[in-house]
């Protein structure tokens, strides 16, 4: 204990109070805010010089069954899903661990690059970006759509990484170990069974520049992206590290599965004998030929080596997913009413109601959302300000309001 005409001081440099702008005490010391600085800086040099123990411990702690109970506390559903992606991530992460040996003999693991295949708005971004949240890499989402052949109109496949980069502040190496969501991979599917001899600018031609991507190699990443700043310098980012999930809904795929499953039975006497083909989700027998026969290459499906498929959402999981999550969407406008001191309550059959909407409008769990904000917006507007401490919404409120809300003209559109 200091004396009373002590004057305090750091234990760590011997500043004087009133040298330093704060002064915090512990059992027996003093730091101030300058050494308290320095100490964090050197914590985060040796965490970034240690990346491989780092990862390590992740792993540790991390085993697929504690990454699978990490998405279900975000993710309803989706069983099958869960469980290959949380293998397959943890399988990668094993593989960066793994010292490079140049041992010819060494057993060289491969990467564990995923596809997901699901209608839209099944999950199948949520799923990855819940895996990233939970490794804490750098993340991004790319539209395959925008990329073209280097030479065309559109993105080169480089610029992917570019995103990658930005999300990690531009720190090569945590880039190095992020992960990339390549959404709607279906639509550079090729057009047609016979490739083309033609070029088509928008199909094979990208999945052809995505290869190299995908299988690892050292890439010339144009940091701002685009082609539009020709005299920035490229910075290079190794993709060996990189995990690449893809996804698409692959529309009409289950004609495809359904053809292949009709030739088995006839052909190779039903390599699912016995059981009856659940025609609601098709998806549930995809292998990885029927993504070759619907348009991807084969060199593309190869090193998307990890398959699997989100199943169609029924009226019970959507329920699920309004107040089930963490973060589900009834708990999110629960907050934002108690910020403005407002109790927020929805009855079961107004929750219900919702289900039916997205349902009847064909909508999805994205639509949730939507339905959700057209029949709230109003009170979201109204209520804060005034002595309103509570609203509880009811089937017949929630009617109300998408009777009279735009949203009924999206079930024209889809
Ligand atoms: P996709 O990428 O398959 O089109 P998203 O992952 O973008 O779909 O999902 C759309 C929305 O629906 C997101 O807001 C997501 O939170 C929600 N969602 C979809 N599936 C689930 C699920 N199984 N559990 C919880 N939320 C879900």
């Amino acid at each position: 204990m200091a004396k009373k005409d002590e004057v305090l001081q750091c234990s760590f440099c011997g500043r004087k109070k009133p040298e330093t702008d704060l002064l915090i005490a512990g059992l027996d010391a003093h730091i101030c805010d300058k050494c308290i600085e320095q100490a964090h800086g050197i914590v985060m040099e040796e965490i970034a010089g240690s990346n491989a123990s780092a990862l390590t411990f992740d792993l540790i702690v991390k085993k697929p069954k504690d990454i699978k109970a990490f998405i279900d506390q975000y993710m309803i559903g989706q069983d099958q899903a869960k469980r290959v992606m949380a293998v397959a991530v943890y399988n990668h992460y094993k593989r960066l661990i793994q010292p490079d040996s140049k041992d010819e003999e060494e057993i060289e693991i491969e990467k564990s690059n995923i596809i997901i295949v699901g209608e839209t708005g099944t999950g199948k971004t949520l799923i990855a970006r819940t895996i990233a949240r939970m490794l804490n890499v750098p993340f991004c989402i790319v539209d395959a759509t925008v990329l073209t052949e280097a030479g065309y109109v559109g993105e080169d496949v480089e610029t992917i990484l570019t995103r990658l980069l930005q999300a990690a502040d531009y720190d090569v190496s945590r880039a190095e170990r992020g992960i990339v969501f390549i959404d709607e991979i279906d639509k550079i599917a090729r057009k047609g069974d016979n490739p083309s001899i033609t070029r088509d600018v928008s199909g094979e031609g990208v999945q052809q520049a995505l290869l190299k991507l995908l299988e690892g190699s050292v890439v010339n990443v144009p940091p701002k992206g685009g082609r539009k700043h020709p005299d920035q310098k490229f910075i290079e980012v190794n993709t060996k590290n990189i995990l690449f999930m893809a996804g698409g809904a692959f529309s009409g795929i289950d004609k495809v599965i359904g053809k292949r499953l009709n030739r088995q039975e006839v052909g190779y006497g039903a390599s699912i004998k016995g059981d009856v083909v659940d025609q609601t989700n098709m998806l549930k027998y995809i292998i990885p030929k029927d993504l070759r026969d619907f348009g991807l290459i084969p060199e593309i499906i190869g090193r998307l080596p990890v398959l699997t498929h989100m199943d169609p959402l029924d009226e019970k999981t959507l329920r699920m997913i309004l107040t089930e999550p963490k973060n589900s969407i009834i708990k999110q406008y629960q907050k934002l009413f108690k910020m403005d001191g407002i109790d927020f309550t929805i009855s079961e059959s107004a929750l219900i109601y919702i289900v039916d909407k997205a349902v009847e409008y064909k909508l999805g769990a994205r639509g949730l959302r939507s339905l959700c904000e057209a029949i709230l917006t109003d009170a979201m507007f109204d209520l804060p300000g005034t002595n309103e401490k509570q609203i509880k919404i009811t089937k017949e409120y929630a009617e109300d309001k998408i009777n009279m809300s735009t949203i009924k003209k999206l079930k024209a559109v889809s």
